[in-house]
């Protein structure tokens, strides 16, 4: 099994996940996170994303958290993430 893109026990592969730091990861995509850190309320994170948000997240167009904590915005792609799914 692939360490890339496997499905998290917690979150579907399209959640954005937001942490505290407003960078958006999405799951199992980057080495450097593991489902049991993304809690609130120290993370937000969106379950259905509308289609194209991820491409269009940036400072000009943050991204909000629906769920976890919803106070949380994302202003950056995490680039390992951005990679493994362009
Ligand atoms: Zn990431």
């Amino acid at each position: 099994m692939s360490p890339i893109r496997r499905e998290w026990r917690g979150f579907l592969a399209d959640t954005i996940l937001i942490s505290p730091t407003r960078y958006a990861h999405l799951p199992g995509a980057c080495t450097h996170l593991e489902d049991e850190y993304i809690k609130a309320p120290r993370w937000g994170w969106i379950p259905d994303p509308p289609s194209g948000l991820w491409d269009r997240l940036s400072v000009t167009h943050p991204a909000t958290a629906t769920e976890g904590n919803t106070a949380r915005q994302a202003v950056q792609r995490c680039t390992p993430c951005q990679t493994a799914v362009s």
